[in-house]
């Protein structure tokens, strides 16, 4: 058992104020502090020994949780937002549908009641040695090593990994997100400042311990969507080892619209669990502008999103990941027919599930 603080705050300025001033190590084990929000991560994280923080500070209850309509025609979601209050918003059904379809792709209806919007962007990997405090791991304790690498990769990552680390980014939401260009927005006793979603989360690279670019003592207050015509032509595929309650293997968040002569416009495709972030490559996407929505088209794009793929974990063996470069391929192309077919997505989740809101 660790000793730890906890305090609740009502406000943002609150919260910034019971943040002590911190290095941009979000990524590390022993935090001096951390927020709180749903605790459907973090508090795991922490059960497991795997975060340390010594302050947690709860903004679960801070007035973050509006889901407004923008002037320009886009939409703000407040970061305290739960996920199933999110997925269910008649604003964002009608106008990303998308979006509620990824939410509604991940984790049960329980853990959706309670996580939130600004959580969801900060849940860490679920690489098994992460997990495991009796292996090391280069993103648990930096220059420790990376197991996963030769070992259990089956779910890890297939592009922009390193050496360092092969972890995905699990988050179903942010896939839907990364396609559509959303911006988060983020305060800090120095004021505040937009992240475009492509900046957001970070590869590997050789600091695997930092998930993403936001500084220690940022608070996300909410994430900003762009209008767009995507509404028609969307989906979200997910494909996981159980029908229900699994993280991707992969996924895609694929859409496009189609102009007067039904060639593809304004294409999107991100792709989730092959990569440390969403995974978009634009030169892809632009391979698609005023094509027919038709299997030439989205096999040269596929061709080009997984060029630089690589398979890692002991080849042959129930971590060998190298199925998913096949995989993936597979769910692009199924994902824009999909698209251009209006199909949503393939989870059966859109039904009516009751939206709870919990107050701890
Ligand atoms: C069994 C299980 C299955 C799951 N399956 C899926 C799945 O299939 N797909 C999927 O996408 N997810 C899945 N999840 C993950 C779930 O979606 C996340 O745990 C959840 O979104 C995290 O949100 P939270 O509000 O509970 O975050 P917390 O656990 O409270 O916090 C997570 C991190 O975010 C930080 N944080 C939270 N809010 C803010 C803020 N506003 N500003 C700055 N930092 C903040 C915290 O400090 C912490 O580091 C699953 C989880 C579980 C337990
Ligand atoms: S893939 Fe990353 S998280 Fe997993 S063991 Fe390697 S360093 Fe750790």
């Amino acid at each position: 058992m660790r000793a730890f603080v906890y305090e609740a705050v009502a406000t943002a300025d609150a919260a910034l104020a019971a943040m002590p001033g911190q290095a941009p190590d979000i990524g590390e084990t022993a935090p001096q502090a951390k927020f709180l929000a749903g605790g459907t991560n973090l508090i795991d994280l922490m059960k497991e020994d795997v975060m340390r923080p010594r302050r947690l500070i709860d903004v679960s209850r801070l007035p973050l949780a509006a889901i407004e309509a923008r002037p320009e025609g886009g939409v703000r979601l407040g970061a305290m937002a739960r996920n199933a209050a999110t997925a269910r918003h008649p604003l964002v059904r009608e106008r990303y549908p998308l979006l509620s379809a990824a939410i509604l792709a991940g984790a049960s209806p329980q853990i959706r009641n309670m996580a939130t919007n600004g959580g969801n962007l900060l849940q860490r990997t679920r690489c098994h040695y992460f997990y495991d405090t009796g292996t090391p791991c280069n993103k648990r304790e930096p220059g420790t090593g990376c197991p996963a690498r030769a070992g259990l990769a089956r779910q890890l990552a297939i592009l922009g990994t390193s050496d360092h680390c092969v972890a995905t980014h699990p988050s179903d939401m942010c896939v839907a997100l990364a396609a559509l260009d959303a911006v988060v927005h983020v305060q800090s006793p120095s004021g505040q400042r937009t992240i475009a979603f492509a900046d957001f989360h970070r590869l590997p690279g050789n600091a695997p311990q930092r998930d993403n670019t936001l500084a220690g003592d940022e608070l996300i207050v909410h994430i900003e969507l762009p209008a767009n015509g995507l509404q028609r032509h969307s989906t979200y595929l997910k494909l996981r080892d159980r029908a229900s309650y699994a993280f991707a293997l992969v996924s895609v968040a694929a859409a496009f619209e189609l102009d007067a002569s039904g060639l593809m416009r304004n294409a999107r495709i991100a792709l989730g669990g092959v990569a440390h972030k969403p995974w978009r490559d634009a030169e892809a996407e632009q391979l698609l502008e005023g094509q027919r929505p038709e299997a030439a088209a989205f096999h040269a794009a596929a061709h080009l999103l997984l060029r630089d793929a690589r398979g890692h974990g002991a080849p042959g063996g129930p971590g060998d990941n190298r199925f998913k470069i096949v995989l993936a391929r597979r769910a692009i192309l199924r994902a824009l027919e999909m698209a251009r077919d209006g199909e949503l997505t393939n989870t059966g989740e859109l039904g009516t599930e009751p939206v709870q809101e919990f107050q701890l």
